[in-house]
C-alpha cells in the first residue's frame, strides 16, 4: 500500500478531524474540574518544593501531562461534545493511564475489545465516530475505519507523525528502518505499518547483534530467531542493513536512542568508509521533547539526597517505566505506581511495580523520622494523581 497516497487522502477526507472542534473553552472547565490540582500549583510556586512537618517533598520540575496528552484529551472531551448522540469508540486508551481513560469510560466512550491480542472491530459501524489515540493507529486501522464509513477523530500526537514521516522518508529512499522501541508497543506498530523494510530493537545489547550481524560476526538463522517477530514480511538481513535509518518510538530513553544511533553511524563508517557513508546510514532527531525534558528533570531530582522516590504513571507507560529505570540506576528506594490508590495509608504499605517484575506490596512504606521523597509522573498522568499521592504522604508523616 501506499501509506504516504492513502495518509494524504485520508487528511481531505470530509470524515476526517485532526484539529478539534473549535470548542475548546466549553471543555476547559470540565478537564480542570478532572485533572489540574491547586496543591500542585502551590508547590510549583514554591520551588517545586513542599514541607510538611517531618516530611519534604520534591517535585521533579518536568512531569506529568505533556502537551501532546493534553492535546488528545481535550480532543476526545469535544468529540463527545460535538458528537452527543453518536456511537464514540477509541481504537486503544488514549494515554496509558487508568483514571482518564475511566473518565472516558463514564461519556460513553467505547474502547475497542481486544481478543487475545487481536482487535475486535465488528461493531464498528458506519456513522461511528473512532478516536485514534495520541501514540497513532496503525495504517491497516484507519483504512478500516475509513472504508467503514467512520468518522475519525484524530488525536496522535504531532512528534509521533514526525516519526511516521521519517520513516517514509526512509522507505522513499530505500532505507531499512531500525525502530528502537518496544515491539508490542502501539505506537511502535504504527510507525512500523508506516515502515517499509524495518527492524526494530528493543536495547543496547539488539542493537549490538545487529552491528555485529553487519560486521559480518552473526549467525543468520540466530539473528532470525530473534527478531522474527520484530522485523518485516521478508526480512533479509543479508540484503536489508546494507542502508540503514534510524527511528525511535517517541518516549524511549534519550541516551539509549542516541546511542543506538552512534552505534550504528560508526559500524557503517568502518564498513563503508566516510565518503559514502551518507548512502548507508540516516539520521533525524525523533526525541519528543517533553520526554526528555521529564528525563532530564528526573537526571536532576535523582542528584538530590533523596530517601525514596515515588513514579506514578500506567503500568504500560514506557516514558514512566524510563523514569523508574533511572531512579533505580542510582540505587534510589524508588516505587512505580499507577494510581494513588496503591498507598494504604492504614498499613503504611504500597503495592508497586518494580520494571518487569509482578505487583508487589512493601511495608513501612514512609519510614520514621525525616524523610524526603522525590515524585514525578509520566506524560500520561494528570496532576490531581500526583497531589492525592502528596496528601497521602502528609498524611502518613503525621503519625
Ligand atoms: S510524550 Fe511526546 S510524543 Fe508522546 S504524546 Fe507527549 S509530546 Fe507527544
Amino acid at each position: 500500500m501506499d501509506t504516504h497516497a492513502f495518509k494524504r487522502s485520508l487528511h481531505h477526507s470530509e470524515r476526517y478531524n485532526r484539529r478539534g472542534f473549535g470548542r475548546a473553552e466549553e471543555v476547559a472547565e470540565n478537564l480542570e474540574q478532572a485533572y489540574q490540582s491547586g496543591l500542585i500549583g502551590t508547590i510549583r510556586d514554591n520551588g517545586y518544593k513542599l514541607t510538611h512537618g517531618r516530611l519534604k517533598v520534591r517535585l521533579a520540575e518536568a512531569f506529568g501531562f505533556c502537551w501532546g496528552v493534553e492535546r488528545a484529551v481535550a480532543m476526545a472531551y469535544e468529540t463527545r461534545r460535538h458528537y452527543p448522540s453518536e456511537r464514540l469508540w477509541i481504537t486503544n486508551e488514549i494515554i496509558h493511564n487508568p483514571s482518564v481513560n475511566d473518565h472516558l469510560r463514564e461519556m460513553d466512550v467505547l474502547f475497542i475489545p481486544v481478543d487475545e491480542g487481536v482487535k475486535d472491530f465488528s461493531g464498528v459501524t458506519s456513522g461511528d465516530v473512532v478516536i485514534l489515540p495520541a501514540f497513532g493507529a496503525t495504517v491497516q486501522e484507519m483504512q478500516l475505519l475509513n472504508e467503514r464509513g467512520c468518522h475519525i477523530v484524530d488525536t496522535t500526537c504531532p512528534w509521533v507523525s514526525k516519526v511516521w514521516n521519517t520513516v517514509e522518508k526512509h522507505k522513499k529512499h530505500t532505507f531499512t528502518s531500525v525502530i528502537h522501541g518496544k515491539v508490542k508497543h502501539e505506537e511502535t506498530l504504527a510507525t512500523s505499518s508506516f515502515a517499509g523494510t524495518y527492524l526494530v530493537v528493543l536495547d543496547l545489547e539488539e542493537a549490538q547483534i545487529v552491528v555485529d550481524y553487519i560486521l559480518g560476526k552473526g549467525n543468520r538463522e540466530a539473528f532470525m530467531q530473534r527478531f522474527a517477530k520484530a522485523c518485516s514480511e521478508g526480512f533479509d538481513p543479508d540484503r536489508d542493513l546494507e542502508r540503514l535509518g534510524v527511528a525511535n518510538q517517541t518516549t524511549m530513553l534519550k541516551s539509549e536512542t542516541e546511542e543506538i544511533g552512534r552505534m550504528f553511524e560508526r559500524t557503517m563508517l568502518n564498513k563503508y568508509g566516510p565518503t559514502d557513508l551518507n548512502e548507508h546510514f540516516l539520521a533525524y532527531n525523533t526525541i519528543c521533547d517533553a520526554t526528555q525534558e521529564r528525563q532530564d528533570a528526573m537526571f536532576s531530582l535523582v542528584d538530590e539526597p533523596l530517601d525514596l522516590m515515588v513514579v506514578i504513571g500506567g503500568f504500560n507507560s514506557s516514558n514512566t517505566t524510563h523514569l523508574q529505570e533511572i531512579a533505580i540506576s542510582r540505587g534510589i528506594r524508588s516505587f512505580h505506581i499507577d494510581t494513588p490508590d496503591r498507598i494504604d495509608e492504614t498499613t503504611n504499605s504500597i503495592e508497586h511495580k518494580l520494571l518487569s517484575e509482578d505487583l508487589k506490596r512493601d511495608q513501612i512504606f514512609l519510614p520514621p523520622g525525616p524523610v524526603t521523597v522525590g515524585i514525578t509522573s509520566g506524560a500520561s498522568t494528570p496532576d490531581r494523581a500526583v497531589e492525592a499521592v502528596i496528601e497521602k504522604l502528609m498524611r502518613l508523616s503525621e503519625n
